[in-house]
């Protein structure tokens, strides 16, 4: 396969000459970056490599412009070239995912998850609030009305995917303003099996009877089935809320299709762009046209004003979401996370469900006697960057964890196929099962530290450097 980005290296040289005349350590730093990028694994599952169209995009002046409001109706003069962008972002949204309308402005997923519990609450609750009252808008309601409607506000709730089962942090959990806002309950997996169980979600849906469902992940390697969930939210009158942060890129790229495909499913849907999608850090809300006027309330509601250079980087990372080429790559997204899976699971690793069927691969590393954060600290040692991830009823908590969580996005966009995953699931093998936990300081074992042989990591860092060294990124750039 070519070389993805080779051709655009020439503006990047300038750019950087051009900040080392002002802040040459943040040149340097820049320039490490991609170093690391080039000579490491990149197997965390929400990360990617943005295309240079997309890099560019942000990197202009449309980042100085001011632009509250809605395209052709902000709060501030001179935003014609923001109204293009914005719209263009919006537009490329509801064409690749078949979507009633599209808000491009959240700055990142959790922001769009605000906006999405927002637009929500101002449909389900305000609205009805405002109309027994008989006035238009929240500063025509009496002291009196106003204290009853903020009561109401803070007195919802939220069913969410709980965390150990691979669920979001913002989805009604307490360190989250989701779960300051929410009285929240969740939902997990079959313990058995790993897989969600829906009959298990139902009955408590029904007690429950929450107004808002939320499904969606960071870290289940398997479909959801969101025909289901739809069923279920209607059963009890709840919203249907899908987070897609993670698999953005399998739906754009029709991948997941169906009843696996949310946004026919759900009444709103919220994402990341940066991850699967392959765009620049941002979210993203979809929605019906239901939802559709609340949605757009969400700056200055939740938001601060936008970032235009962003939804022009948003614009065109949905452009190229669009092109057939993007279905390829999101397919071998999941061929790469399946031949990843079978190489561990061909030399002994314990997976999470036993397998996978998305982006994304659970390593349940107490099969090597090792917490999440030791694995994660031996990979990194020996150039394989991964995160640490609690797997379903974790024994050692959230932040030792007993789970690896590894994704291929962005070495499929590097161009890398499924004869190096198997390699790569073998220096993976490699690591874990030379790191032992090492001795904590009051006896025992420790959590936190491992013991790994500096000449394994070194050989297996070498081995990753030299495979990657055959997919090259922006050769063109010479930083020696
Ligand atoms: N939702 C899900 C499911 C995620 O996995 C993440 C990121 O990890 C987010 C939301 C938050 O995204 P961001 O980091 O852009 O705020």
């Amino acid at each position: 396969m070519a070389e993805p980005y080779s051709t655009e290296s020439i503006a990047y040289r300038s750019a950087l000459e051009v900040i080392r005349g002002v802040e040459p350590r943040v040149a340097d730093a820049i320039a490490a970056e991609l170093t690391d990028q080039r000579e490491m694994l990149k197997l965390i599952a929400s990360e990617n490599y943005a295309s240079p169209a997309v890099l560019l995009a942000m990197g202009n002046w449309l980042s100085d412009k001011y632009a509250e409001g809605t395209v052709g109706r902000r709060f501030y003069a001179g935003c014609r070239n923001v109204d293009t962008v914005e719209a263009l972002a919006a537009e490329h949204a509801r064409n690749v995912f078949g979507a009633a309308h599209a808000y491009a402005q959240p700055h990142s997923g959790i922001d769009a998850n605000l906006v999405a519990f927002w637009a929500v609450l101002s449909q389900r609750v305000e609205t009805p609030g405002l109309a027994r009252a008989g006035v238009r808008q929240v500063n025509d309601l009496t002291e009196q009305d106003w204290a009853q409607l903020r009561a109401e506000f803070g007195n919802q709730r939220m069913l969410g995917m709980s965390l150990d089962a691979g669920g979001h942090l913002t989805h009604g959990f307490r360190p989250n303003i989701s779960g300051k806002m929410f009285d929240q309950r969740s939902y997990g997996t079959d313990p058995q099996t790993g897989l969600l169980d829906y009959e298990a979600l139902r009955a408590t849906a029904r007690e429950f009877r929450p107004l808002i469902i939320v499904a969606g992940y960071s870290a289940y390697p398997r479909l959801v089935n969101f025909r289901i969930m739809r069923e279920i939210a209607d059963e009890v009158g709840a919203t249907l809320m899908v987070d897609m942060a993670h698999f953005a890129g399998l739906v754009a790229g029709k991948v997941l299709t169906g009843d696996f495909d949310p946004v026919p499913h759900a009444n709103i849907v919220t994402t990341t762009t940066h991850k699967s999608l392959r765009g620049p850090r941002g979210g993203m809300v979809l929605c019906d046209d239901a939802l559709a006027e609340h949605v757009d309330r969400g700056c200055p509601m939740v938001l601060g004003g936008p970032l235009p250079h962003v939804m022009a980087a948003k614009a065109v990372a949905l452009a190229e979401a669009a092109r057939p080429e993007f279905g390829s790559y999101a397919q071998a997204v999941v061929d790469n996370a399946r031949a990843l899976a079978e190489g561990l699971l061909t030399r002994g690793a314990k997976l999470v469900t036993g397998g996978t069927d998305n982006h994304l691969v659970l390593i349940d590393v107490s099969g090597y006697g090792l917490t999440g954060r030791q694995a994660e600290a031996a990979l990194l040692d020996s150039g394989i960057v991964t995160n640490r991830n609690s797997v379903p009823q974790d024994p050692n908590g959230a932040w030792y964890t007993s789970g690896i969580r590894i994704g291929t996005p962005a070495l499929t966009t590097r161009g890398l196929g499924a004869a190096e995953m198997d390699e790569i699931a073998g220096l993976i093998d490699t690591v874990l099962s030379g790191t032992t936990a090492a001795a904590a300081p009051k006896g025992g074992l420790s959590k936190a530290h491992h013991v790994l042989d500096a000449a394994v990591a070194d050989q297996v860092a070498k081995r990753a450097s030299d495979l990657l060294a055959g997919f090259p990124l922006y050769s063109g750039i010479d930083l020696s």
